[in-house]
């Protein structure tokens, strides 16, 4: 017999999820991770993701996110620390742009509490945003945010409390499936199990190349600026977290003030980032991305962008349609795979361990993931980006 049930290749947002799951139900497993735990190396850092449920990507997500809530609340008490804030949000832009027309149709579709305000009453509610007359918003009392590295510490703390075995500084160079299971090869030692589940994120490419599932891995920045105005108007109790889409299609995103007064507001624009490996990114933010970022945030949200703080770049890993992939190995039954998250997968960790439990253990899961199938049709090669 192996000496372990599960081996779990990658320990940040979704790994140390799996690995939490697996643990508390009772599997034997190893989790190795090629950095030490909650890293900036990857895409679960910076402080801060975003949490909604009125899902403009597609309404399919909001059963994932409500389980993800009930998950959410229930690692806040377990790891005791504070890894969900429900502050409010809103979903702003042209009435029917895919922010306020895709949240509003996820909303309707599943009886989401929702108010949709016009550009008046958006600016009358949070003073702080500045909307054009043409805008509107939908605003959800349920969004907030989650903290990407308590989070992750937690369900590794979980994990280990449960009987997991974390190896970290220990990258997998090789992957096999045995007649036994799996096998795993690092520099310092070869490990057996009768499963094996993969969450690379951005080394996906490389780490799931016989997968045959085309993904591409962008760079992005997380900008943080000192409100010019008082930050007692940023706060979560008075701010909302927001994403807001301009004429042309394209969106950024928003926090309220985390981290006190020298913790700054966090933004970020969503997607159009350059394409990168890890080893390729440029880990440097330059000048010229500040300006940028200024001048977009201090249009929508003129006393936010006061004085430039810091940036940190972080990594998607995006599917052709932008939906993620969660699903056993089309050609080896005992690795379950997720990656792909496309730059939205955080608010979706807890369930997303879940799951990758459920499918590592009994090959199938009570919830609805027909949408991240390995072998979709919008995922065939060359297909391109495929509008959603
Ligand atoms: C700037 C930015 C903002 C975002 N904002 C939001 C948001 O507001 N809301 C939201 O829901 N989502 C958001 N996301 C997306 C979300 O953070 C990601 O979808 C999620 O973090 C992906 O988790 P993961 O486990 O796939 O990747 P990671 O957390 O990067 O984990 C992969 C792990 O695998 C390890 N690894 C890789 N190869 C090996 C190997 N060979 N051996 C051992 N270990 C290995 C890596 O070191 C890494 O720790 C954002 C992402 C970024 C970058």
């Amino acid at each position: 017999m192996p000496a372990y049930d599960v081996i779990v290749l990658g320990l940040g947002g979704m790994g140390s999820a799996a690995a939490y799951h697996l643990a508390a139900r009772g599997r034997r497993v190893l989790g190795l991770e090629r950095f030490g735990p909650a890293h900036d190396q990857g895409s679960s850092h910076g402080g801060s993701r975003i949490i909604r449920q009125a899902y403009f990507e597609d309404p399919a997500y909001v059963p994932l996110l409500l389980r993800s809530y009930e998950l959410w609340d229930r690692l806040a008490v377990d790891s005791g620390a504070d890894v969900i804030t429900r502050c409010g949000g809103v979903m702003i832009g042209p009435p029917g742009s895919r922010t306020v027309a895709g949240s509003r149709r996820s909303a309707q579709r599943w009886g989401l509490r929702h108010e949709m305000l016009d550009a008046a009453e958006l600016h009358r509610r949070f003073p702080t945003l500045h909307p054009g007359p043409d805008d509107v918003a939908l605003y959800e009392a349920e969004a907030g945010f989650v903290r990407p590295e308590p989070t992750v510490r937690g369900h590794l703390n979980l994990a280990a409390r449960a009987g997991a075995e974390l190896r970290f500084g220990e990258p997998a160079l090789a992957w096999e499936a045995t007649a036994a299971g799996v096998r795993v090869t690092t520099a310092t030692g070869r490990y057996d199990a009768g499963h094996l589940v993969v969450a690379p994120g951005a080394w996906a490419p490389r780490v799931l190349a016989g997968l045959g599932v085309p993904l591409e891995v962008e760079r992005q920045v997380q900008f943080w600026f000192a409100p010019g105005a008082s930050i007692a108007n940023f706060t979560p109790d008075r701010h909302p977290i927001y994403v807001w889409e301009d004429a042309d299609g394209s969106q950024i995103y928003g926090f309220p003030a985390l981290d006190g007064p020298e913790g700054g507001v966090k933004v970020a624009f969503f997607r159009g980032g350059a394409s990168c490996t890890p080893e390729t990114i440029d880990r440097e933010v330059h000048p010229a991305e500040v300006a940028a970022m200024a001048a977009r945030f201090g249009r929508l949200l003129p006393g936010g962008a006061g004085r430039f703080l810091r940036a940190k770049t972080c990594m998607y890993t995006n599917t052709p349609d932008e939906h993620f992939v969660i699903a056993a190995h089309p050609e080896h039954p005992t690795v379950t795979v997720a990656c792909g998250f496309s730059g939205h997968g955080f608010k979706f960790v807890p369930v997303v361990g879940e799951i990758l439990a459920d499918l590592a253990i009994t090959g199938t899961t009570a919830h609805p993931i027909a949408l991240f199938d390995a072998r979709r049709p919008r995922l065939a090669h060359g297909s391109g980006a495929v509008p959603t």
